[in-house]
């Protein structure tokens, strides 16, 4: 399933060699930033069909390719004006780019007390951010603008299928959740 152009393919083909071979989240992160960088850049690669908000929910997300046997996924996220994420975990480290409009990332870290919010980072297009576990895992998106965003993530295996958490913001207690993806 890889439904966009000649650029989303270029990236595709630079990052799974890396997946491959690399084993350290760290490094694989790392490596992934320049080539996500670039597809987020430009802003004419991406179908309409995934750039669409969903009334009812703060958020869509869409996969956008995922190889046969899982290794990783990459997936647009279309927020509508105002909403956010839960707080959240992914267990499994992810790559974030910016694609339009602006969108908020508060990074926590779960100590004895409950969370602790460590950054607020603003992201504009072509921006990079990252995640991985344990330590820099956890975090919340908002977007606070008028407008739609679109953010465009990559993740180590199937993020849609991932057993993952979402996070009490008044007593980091932890919930399980399994995302999925809004495909239609
Ligand atoms: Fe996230």
């Amino acid at each position: 399933m890889t439904p966009m152009g000649g650029k989303f393919q270029v990236f595709l083909e630079s990052v799974e060699p890396l997946i491959r071979q690399l084993r350290e989240p760290a490094e694989v992160v790392r490596a992934i930033e320049p080539h996500l960088h670039q597809l987020v850049s430009e802003d004419d690669w991406l179908e309409d069909s995934y750039r669409q908000a969903i009334p009812s929910k703060a958020y869509a997300q869409y996969l956008l390719h995922r190889p046969k046997d899982h290794a990783f996924s990459v997936v647009s996220f279309v927020w509508n004006p105002g909403q956010g994420s839960p707080i959240h975990d992914h267990c499994t480290w992810g790559v974030i780019g910016q694609l339009e409009g602006e969108e908020e990332e508060g990074r926590f870290r779960l100590t004895e007390q409950g969370l602790e919010r460590t950054s607020i980072v603003v992201s504009r297009p072509g921006n990079i951010s990252h995640v991985y576990p344990p330590h820099r895992d956890i975090h919340q998106i908002l977007n606070r603008t008028a407008t739609r965003t679109i953010s465009i993530h990559i993740y180590g295996g199937d993020i849609g299928s991932q057993r993952r958490h979402v996070y009490d913001p008044l007593n980091g207690k932890t919930s399980p959740f399994v995302s999925g993806y809004d495909n239609p």
